[in-house]
């Protein structure tokens, strides 16, 4: 995500001293002038060849992959292969992968006879001699080696090293693709079922990736290398190195293996604060259902960036602090109880990993919901009130510039809407069920129905009506398709008299609000006609519950 795990203004914040950042999260300052948006610029080639699900990548179904490389921390490089398995879906005679241009596709072969291939850009066309046959499964090794280019937020692949001088190397590469630093089917609608990862580094260093460990190798050349195990389907930008000199320590949550790795200078500090994902993981397993992971384990990874939610090797850069790199996040007193990171990337092993959405334009799949269990999480720990607190705490940060759902098949990822808008939505959502029993049910059951799988929001969305036994599509589309949120209009009449509609883009707009006196809130069942009843409080007592909606409400004279 161009924010990802990986909060966009977190960068402005950076700079700005502490009494600059406590106002911008204590005030609801109005937004900047609209700049144009990225999600409004027509797309380049380079965003159709990345984003789009076309014939060359449709006509196929990842089946597994093995990743075997070496990263050499001198020369910043990495060369290897990937074992691509796939079964054709239509007959044809090529497929799409995909690799950065600055790296060099070494040969690519099949059953050890070399493959003709074309690239543009980050596409890597592989024409067959013969038709691949539907049905068939086929394998292909990818060689490929070169410097990665180090780019975007997080450096994609960056070579860094750690304070005592030793390489650290990391990769995370949501925005810039997983084929800026090796070649796989770089998009998000189709997984492999599962993944093996080989990493030869330097003796005295290690790679953790995703997934179980299986062992460890001396290859007697100065190299040893590591090797894991991914028994679940995962995305291709999930995929990770960490290569460095860390220190090991475990714990269980049951039958799941909890590993931490971090540089050995910070041990001591680590094993306080990642004490918190133990209790975190029970609270979202008692929500949604077992970690999804279980066979691969939890991992926490010391990296020298924020965060971003790998599946299963969660990376961690939140300097072992609460809140979110020790600041008050949501600027209303409850942020600093927990360390951000930790709980919001590893949210991200139920939404985002397990259930995935199929194209960038859905983020708020991953990022809407992750959100919105952090409020989740506070609530278990802190009570409803404290969760309301904090999920309103996001308010100010929302733009409403753009719709929060962009164009398909581009790889254009949404605005930052996409976290508080989406996890204030999901708040508003609760409200408008009502019913704590069934909310907390229908979350659960659209986890367990959608787990590893990818969807898209009308797969959301007919989930919840259907559940429901409700057409709540409108809203939907009024928060996710529409840049405004509704507005509620009142009209205090002459005797005491309420008119009251909702202002909204979506012609069929309805939903139910809680209105009222102070103490004794209705709820009222307003669209977008306007409606009269007897008003159940004098104008200027009458309020809104707007902690519990995310709109806004205008009273007309
Ligand atoms: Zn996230």
């Amino acid at each position: 995500m161009w924010q990802g795990c990986r909060l966009v203004f977190a960068l402005v914040l950076a700079g700005l001293p502490s009494a600059a950042i406590a106002q911008t999260t204590a005030i609801s300052a109005p937004p900047a002038a609209p700049a144009a948006q990225s999600t409004e610029l027509p797309p380049t080639r380079a965003d159709i060849l990345r984003g789009e699900y076309g014939r060359y990548r449709a006509n196929n179904d990842l089946l597994f992959y093995h990743l075997d490389v070496r990263v050499d921390p001198a020369r910043k490089s990495i060369s290897g292969s990937n074992e691509v398995r796939f079964r054709m879906l239509s007959d044809d005679t090529r497929i799409q992968l995909d690799l950065h241009p600055s790296l060099n596709v070494d040969r690519i072969l099949s059953e050890g006879a070399p493959l003709k291939y074309a690239r543009e850009l980050s596409a890597v066309y592989i024409d067959f001699p013969a038709t691949l046959r539907a049905g068939e499964t086929y394998t292909i090794d990818v060689h490929y080696s070169g410097m990665p280019l180090e780019q975007g937020r997080f450096g994609s692949m960056a070579f860094r090293t750690d304070s005592a001088g030793r390489p650290w190397i990391t990769t995370a590469c949501e925005e810039e693709g997983a084929s800026t630093w090796w070649p796989n089917k770089d998009q998000w609608r189709d997984e492999p079922d599962g993944m093996q990862i080989s990493v030869a580094v330097p003796d005295g260093l290690m790679d953790v990736s995703n997934g179980k460990f299986v062992g460890s190798t001396k290859l007697g050349d100065g190299y040893t290398r590591w090797d894991w195990l991914v028994q679940y389907p995962i995305n291709s930008y999930g995929v990770a190195l960490n290569i460095g000199a860390y220190a090991h320590f475990s714990d269980r949550l049951g039958d799941l293996p909890l590993d931490f790795y971090v540089l050995p200078e910070n041990l001591a500090r680590a094993k306080p604060q990642f004490a918190q994902a133990k209790p975190m993981l029970e609270i979202f397993e008692r929500y949604f259902g077992e970690y999804p992971f279980a066979k691969d384990g939890y991992k926490l990874i010391e990296v020298p960036y924020l965060g971003m939610e790998h599946q299963s090797a969660v990376a961690y850069g939140n300097k072992f602090a609460n809140g979110y790199l020790g600041r008050d996040f949501t600027g209303v007193g409850i942020s600093l109880q927990f360390d951000f990171i930790i709980i919001h990337e590893s949210a991200h092993e139920w939404f985002g990993n397990a259930v995935s959405a199929a194209d960038a334009s859905d983020m708020w799949i991953h990022e809407g919901f992750a959100t919105y269990l952090e409020g989740l999480y506070v609530e278990q720990r802190f009570g409803r009130e404290a969760s309301i607190n904090y999920i309103n705490g996001e308010k100010p940060r929302v733009r409403n510039q753009a719709p929060v759902v962009t164009q398909r098949g581009i790889h254009r990822e949404p605005t930052q809407d996409q976290y508080f808008k989406g996890a204030l939505f999901l708040h508003t959502l609760r409200s408008v069920v009502n019913d704590d029993a069934k909310w907390e049910k229908l979350l659960r059951d659209f986890y367990q129905r959608f787990k590893y799988r990818s969807i898209l929001t009308e797969d959301v969305v007919q989930f919840f009506n259907a559940q429901l036994g409700q057409d709540l599509t409108p809203i939907f589309n009024q928060y996710l398709r529409r840049p405004a949120i509704p507005v509620l209009e009142l009209k205090f009449q002459d005797e005491g008299t309420l008119a009251y509609r909702w202002k909204a883009d979506e012609r069929d707009f309805a939903m139910p609000v809680r209105a009222g006196a102070p103490g004794a809130l209705q709820i009222l069942e307003p669209t977008t006609d306007w409606k009269t009843m007897r008003s159940p409080a004098a104008k200027d007592v009458f309020v809104v519950a707007t902690d519990l909606y995310y709109i806004d409400v205008r009273r007309l004279e």
